[in-house]
């Protein structure tokens, strides 16, 4: 119960979350003259990326047995223009080698500020500290959120509504179709961590300049399991040097419960235990790397993720599910809305499995944020319709990016021609991202 008085607020478009796919799709509505609010739980947008530390745009790059030509670029689009913009502002590193394919380290901070101006810019109309805790529905129609705020809750409306809460959140409350990974078993989550004090120079000597570790640490990491000098759950380990002196990237943890489940952070006593059982990990990762890799002797931890960052929870039920196959075989189509050329890249069990797409890339169908049942809701970002496997490919941010901009501009069309999104035809938002640059033709 809360006694205060509500508040109404009317807009073309709510978009429920900032991360990746909420900031392009909130952007892009809003650049075609939309009134677009965005409503974000904490007080910075950036979701995964930020809050959760990912650390790095993944997804840019086509992977390859021939690096030596180097990285082949082959998503552009609004992903491309928030990359321009983090590199014009100093946040974004060159590409890095990971396995057979690139990446690009930004900087979190930075992240922040680039999103701040891209919906200044677009006038976008943000709430901070605002959380989505219901749906106001007409039937199966969406017809608008309440948002809890500091003020009292918020009753906002609008003909459509974007959920990008990465988890599903507004799809659940209107009790339309969604599953929970592999029969209700998800990816691990992860609490990444900056390490300064790192002599860099000395570090990328010893261990090369593959993010990916070499075995010769996951050797020791192994060791050190067997003699139970540390603890250390996950022996295959990501280290990425960054935009700033002296730091290191760490994706290392591997966040399981006492009985080796995946925690799965949709319940709140496993989100709990994840924080817990995160900065635990941190703390001994970080012993284990003073005391054991060269160039970490000095090194300190300086910050963990603001929550422990989370790749998988809930994937809506949509007119199309992108399959397993369709990321092996590099699937294309006339639908397609966003190119993927990221392996598949799953975090479940004792290590990570990492299944390569060579030289090329698949396509994402409009028809995965559109929900097989419901009406005035579009889906955007990782809890796109899809397999388990292939939400290990297809959740990384330079897609999400790309799935934002998509159903931003499904969601123009939506409203300004009143229609249902489900009526607009993939081909047709594809026509629209291609003028917007995103060449996927
Ligand atoms: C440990 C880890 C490492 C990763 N590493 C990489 C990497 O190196 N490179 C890469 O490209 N990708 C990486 N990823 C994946 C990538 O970060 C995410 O998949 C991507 O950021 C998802 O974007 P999104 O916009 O779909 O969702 P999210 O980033 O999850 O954004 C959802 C937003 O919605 C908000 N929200 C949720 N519910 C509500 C609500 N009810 N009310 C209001 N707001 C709400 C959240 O606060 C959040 O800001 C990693 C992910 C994890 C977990």
């Amino acid at each position: 119960m809360d006694r205060r008085p509500r508040t109404r607020l009317d807009a073309d478009v709510l978009v429920v979350g900032g991360g990746a796919a909420g900031v392009a799709a909130a952007i892009t509505a809003a650049r075609q003259g939309l009134d677009v609010v965005l409503i974000e739980r904490y007080g910075f947008c950036g979701g995964g990326a930020v809050a959760g530390l990912s650390g790095t745009v993944c997804g840019l790059y086509e992977a390859t047995d021939r690096r030596a030509n180097g990285p082949k670029q082959v998503v552009f689009g609004f992903a491309d223009e928030f990359c321009q913009r983090l590199e014009a502002m100093g946040g974004l590193a060159d590409p890095v080698v990971y396995g057979k394919t690139w990446t690009r380290v930004h900087d979190p901070l930075v992240w922040r500020d680039a999103a701040d101006s891209f919906v200044r810019e677009a006038g976008v109309q943000v709430i901070f500290h605002g959380v989505v805790f219901g749906v106001h529905m007409d039937g199966d129609t969406v017809q608008g959120l309440e948002v809890w705020t500091k003020e009292g809750i918020v009753d906002a409306r609008a003909p459509i509504v974007i959920d990008a809460s990465g988890d599903a959140d507004v799809v659940a409350m209107a009790g339309l179709p969604f599953n929970i990974g592999d029969n209700g078993r998800v990816q691990n989550p992860t609490m990444i961590f900056r390490l300064l004090g790192v002599d860099t120079e000395k570090f990328s000597a010893t261990y090369g300049m593959d993010t990916i570790m070499p075995p010769e640490v996951t050797e020791i990491i192994l060791a050190a399991q067997r003699d139970k000098t540390y603890d250390l759950p996950r022996a295959k380990i990501w280290l990425f040097l960054t935009t700033r002196p002296g730091e290191l990237l760490c994706n290392c943890t591997r966040v399981i419960g006492p009985d080796g489940r995946e925690l799965n952070t949709l319940y709140w006593k496993d989100f709990s235990d994840a924080e817990l059982e995160g900065r635990k990990q941190v703390r001994e990762y970080a012993r284990f790397f003073r005391d054991n890799l060269v160039g970490c002797e000095n090194s300190f931890v300086n910050d963990t993720g603001v929550q422990v960052g989370v790749r998988q929870t809930r994937q809506i039920g949509g007119v199309h599910t992108l399959m397993n196959d369709d990321v092996v075989k590099g699937i294309k189509s006339l639908d397609g809305i966003a190119r993927s050329p990221w392996p598949i890249e799953l975090h479940a069990g004792a290590k990570p499995r990492v299944e390569w797409l060579l030289d090329d890339y698949y396509e994402v169908p409009f028809g995965c944020f559109v929900p097989e049942r419901g009406e005035g809701l579009l889906a955007a970002g990782r809890c796109l319709s899809a397999q388990h496997e292939a939400v290990a490919s297809a959740r990384v941010t330079a897609q999400c990016f790309s799935y934002g901009h998509a159903i931003g501009h499904a969601a123009a069309i939506a409203v300004k021609e009143k229609i249902s999104p489900r009526k607009i035809q993939g081909r047709d938002i594809r026509a629209v991202l291609n003028g917007d640059g995103a060449r996927l033709d």
